[in-house]
């Protein structure tokens, strides 16, 4: 077996660098030592804490553009989006150093005069995270944050893909000052790491953004120590346009948020629902939009949309597309590949397919890739039918300027995330997660700490 990740950049199939792959007792040292510092951490007062996170924060945004050039090179995608990933990954750490100083606890009104009642919040203990490869920096950032802010050491398992920017991101973390047993990485592959997570007695808790399936098992895998788990799965979302919608704005957003990161994000808009009167005009515009996208390497300056990351997610679009043809739809812009197997690149322009069943794949199974099928609907009823119509839960998008419809498609729609007039609804302020089998719990805002705290009630009698 090799003893090495070879991360190879997805544009070009170069190789960047080789990392060590870490051994089963390796990765339980670092976790017992996860858990020794358990003690320590947890007692740093919440200003010290939150102070380290901010000076944290300060240094990756020192080191911005290093991060987003191994970002770049690691994932592939567009440097102008990996500078922005910089930007919303430190949003959560600057957020956690605040929330950190606001984990309260409560006091009950007795039933007795002679009782008090008082609930405090203490952290969890020892947290592992397992992290995918399209945001390498904010899924992180994402857990590592409020976990060491509630005062939980923290230790992440970063996608093979990937492992760079997280390395990094951890090294900074010790130069800011938070200890090197607070924070850490260990790296192998999934199914090994994750067992080894799974099944140790001193982890409390699991972090992990991923696929379903994987997240399923890891849920199951939990279930023998019974660990918290935060899920961040995958995700189908709609994108609904009603027949009054702003169709330009609509469109403007729609891009946004198809074709960021080449498609390859949990929130993006993978079915888009489109009121029958307007369909023409609607896919018109998104093709030519579409068409006017530059695929490249992400180091060109003029790069909108890179590499998709490897051989697997490239024959899951393909064969979405090539199915969704054979079953009718119609081609409007794209289905074009630029894809060496050989040297290890793929490419795909973003499509736009029209003339789209529910019995194609492409509606049913999770795209991650720049491809953007159009359906048609009459009623509401039936645009709520198709959006729901699917395991998933994680964000939906719907664009109107009639309060009547946008109330009805927020009340109908069983997603955690929605957008209204509004194709890019994340933020490190907000409850990000998925209902259904797009996950458990909740990522950023208020919301984002409590995973990591116990809730502890004292009754004290005989007042
Ligand atoms: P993935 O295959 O589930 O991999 C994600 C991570 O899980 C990687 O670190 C991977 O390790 C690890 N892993 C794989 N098998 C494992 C196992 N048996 N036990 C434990 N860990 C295991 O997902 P992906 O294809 O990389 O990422 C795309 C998916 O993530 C999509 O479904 C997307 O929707 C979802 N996602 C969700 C969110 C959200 O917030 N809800 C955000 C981003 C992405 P290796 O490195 O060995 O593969």
């Amino acid at each position: 077996m090799s003893k090495e990740i070879i991360v190879k950049n997805p544009a070009t199939g170069e190789i960047v660098k080789e990392v060590k792959i870490n051994s089963e007792e390796e990765i339980n040292e670092a976790i017992k030592q996860g858990h020794d510092s358990f003690k320590k951490w947890s007692k740093v007062n919440a200003h010290e804490r939150s102070r380290l996170l901010s000076n944290w924060s300060r240094i990756i945004q020192e080191h911005k553009e290093e991060i987003a050039e191994m970002m770049t090179l690691e994932n592939g995608k567009p440097l102008s989006e990996s500078r922005g990933e910089v930007d919303y990954a430190t949003s959560y750490i600057d957020w956690y150093a605040e929330e950190a100083k606001r984990i309260y606890g409560r006091t009950v009104p007795a039933s007795t005069e002679t009782k008090r009642i008082i609930v405090s919040k203490q952290p969890i203990g020892l947290v592992a995270a397992i992290t995918p490869w399209n945001f390498p920096a904010a899924m992180m950032t994402r857990k590592a944050a409020p976990a060491l802010a509630a005062g939980c050491p923290f230790i992440v398992k970063p996608a093979v893909e990937t492992p760079l920017t997280t390395m990094r991101l951890v090294e900074l973390a010790h130069e800011a000052g938070i200890p090197t047993d607070v924070i850490q990485y260990v790296n192998g592959s999934g199914s090994v790491v994750g067992r080894i997570f799974t099944s140790s007695e001193y982890i409390r808790k699991i972090t992990f953004t991923g696929s379903t399936p994987v997240g399923k098992q890891l849920i199951k895998e939990s279930a023998e120590t019974v660990k918290h788990v935060t899920m961040e799965l995958g995700g189908h979302a709609p994108l609904i346009v009603a027949e009054d919608a702003d169709l330009d704005f609509a469109i403007k957003q729609t891009m946004a948020t198809k074709f960021r990161n080449a498609g390859q994000t949990c929130v993006c808009a993978n079915r888009i629902i489109v009121h029958e009167n307007i369909a023409d005009a609607f896919s018109k515009k998104l093709a030519e939009e579409a068409s006017k996208l530059k695929v490249g390497n992400g180091f060109d300056q003029d790069t909108q949309v890179g590499p998709i990351i490897n051989e697997k997610g490239f024959s899951k679009i393909v064969a979405q597309i090539e199915d969704a043809i054979e079953k009718g739809a119609e081609v409007l812009a794209g289905n074009q590949y630029k894809a060496d197997k050989e040297a290890g690149y793929f490419f795909i322009h973003p499509t736009v397919l029209i003339n789209v069943n529910l019995d194609m794949v492409i509606m049913q199974e999770e795209t991650f890739g720049p491809v953007a099928p159009i359906i048609t609907f009459k009623t509401l009823e039936e645009a709520v039918e198709i959006a729901n119509n699917t395991p998933f839960g994680l964000a939906a998008y719907f664009f109107t300027n009639n309060y009547k419809t946008g109330t009805y498609l927020h009340d109908h729609l069983d997603y955690g995330i929605i957008g209204w007039n509004d194709g890019a609804p994340s933020g490190a302020h907000i409850p990000f997660g998925g209902m259904k089998e797009s996950g458990l719990g909740r990522e950023g805002g208020v919301e984002g700490i409590e995973p990591y705290l116990e809730t502890k009630y004292l009754s004290v009698g005989n007042l």
